[in-house]
């Protein structure tokens, strides 16, 4: 067996510990007789493993008291509704932070629900920086003011939490989320898919304040409304529950790592020696500002586009998989989530000197 080094953006590389175990108990979790695929959400068994996941999530992130841990589905792309539809609680709108991509998505989809007011865009910069926080437009009324942590598509990420007074601030985490530690205490709600940083596609985290449920708009589906989700405990419907399982083996893999701040450290220094090799050569370049460089996914060029090619195929045959960019933005991309060890950015860096040297 051959593990490649994968630096797909999503969904993503898991630690190998969290495949091994979740192999070794496929057939007979735990004494049960069963696969945790094939138990009742409802029985004994399942209940215990989704209150472990929700308790290590709330311990790693420090979640205060006050606020509703939702295991959800439908992705960040569902959430993008889900979210207007609960959270304009009878506002006229919501404002909105465009940084690229999946900002874009996000406020196209709000506005089906609600005025969109884009307080501030990166547009001008080519999506290459986070507008300051001193020229964001916020309207005071606004329903919430609606951020994307980490634009996984552009490589670029906030270093800094935006004050924004009494409006409650919600962010798509679906590609920093568990990277590094957050102050939750900070947000209305902070929403991602669980197929970046935490497990399989087909859960989606929500946490939201408490005082933020309770107000969805009337043609919100019962199984997207806040509120109805944290009465059930996210058994309203069926949940995602070989996803939850994997998660919770996740979350228990990162407290064995140290939790989040020894992960940050680690997440740090990762993307360190790939920038700064970036940052010494002329044969590679990165896109983005050195202050929202995201530590998740790398996005890089080659100075001649028609060497792209021979690259991936170079980095293929040295196990190292998915660096291709995306489609809307071209060159590399080197996502390097939780999951990629140290030794995964030092094969990249390597090969990407070896590949210069040979045709820079
Ligand atoms: C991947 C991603 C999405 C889309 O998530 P789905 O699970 O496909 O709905 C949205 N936002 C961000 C920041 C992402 O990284």
């Amino acid at each position: 067996m051959t593990r490649v080094f994968n630096f797909s953006a999503g969904p993503a590389a898991l630690p190998e510990t969290v495949l091994r175990q979740a192999a070794e108990e496929m057939l007979d979790w735990q004494g049960s007789g069963m696969s945790v695929m094939e138990m009742s959400h409802r029985g004994r068994e399942f209940m215990s493993i989704a209150a472990e996941a929700e308790t290590l999530l709330r311990r790693l992130l420090a979640v205060p008291a006050g606020y509703k841990v939702l295991f959800m589905q439908g992705g960040a792309i569902a959430e993008n509704a889900i979210v207007p539809m609960n959270l304009l609680r009878g506002h006229a709108s919501a404002d909105y932070i465009d940084t690229g991509e999946w900002s874009k998505k996000s406020i196209k989809e709000a506005k089906k629900y609600g005025r969109v007011n884009v307080a501030a865009s990166a547009a001008d910069s080519g999506y290459t920086t986070i507008p300051a926080r001193e020229t964001w437009k916020l309207d005071p009324e606004a329903a919430y003011v609606h951020i994307c942590s980490n634009e996984t598509i552009g490589g670029v990420e906030y270093h800094f939490t935006p004050e924004v007074g009494s409006v409650p601030l919600v962010a798509d985490m679906s590609s920093s989320i568990l990277s590094r530690p957050v102050d939750v205490s900070k947000y209305g709600a902070i929403y991602g898919g669980a197929q970046k940083n935490i497990g399989p596609a087909g859960l989606t985290i929500v946490i939201v304040r408490d005082d933020l449920l309770g107000g969805a708009l009337p043609v919100t589906p019962s199984a997207f409304d806040y509120k109805t989700v944290a009465d059930n405990e996210s058994m309203y419907n069926t949940p995602p529950t070989y996803a939850i399982y994997i998660a919770g083996l996740v979350f228990k893999w990162l407290e064995a790592q140290g939790g989040l701040a020894a992960i940050e450290a680690h997440n740090r220094q990762k993307a360190a020696l790939l920038y700064d090799y970036l940052d010494t050569t002329r044969f590679y370049s990165a896109p983005v500002a050195r202050d929202c460089r995201s530590l998740m996914n790398v996005p890089f060029k080659l100075h001649d586009e028609a060497l792209d090619g021979a690259f991936l195929k170079g980095a293929e045959a040295r196990g190292m998989m998915q660096l291709k960019g995306h489609r809307s933005v071209g060159g590399m991309r080197a996502s390097i989530y939780n999951a990629m060890p140290l030794a995964g950015v030092q094969a990249l860096v390597a090969y990407m000197k070896e590949f210069e040297a040979k045709n820079g």
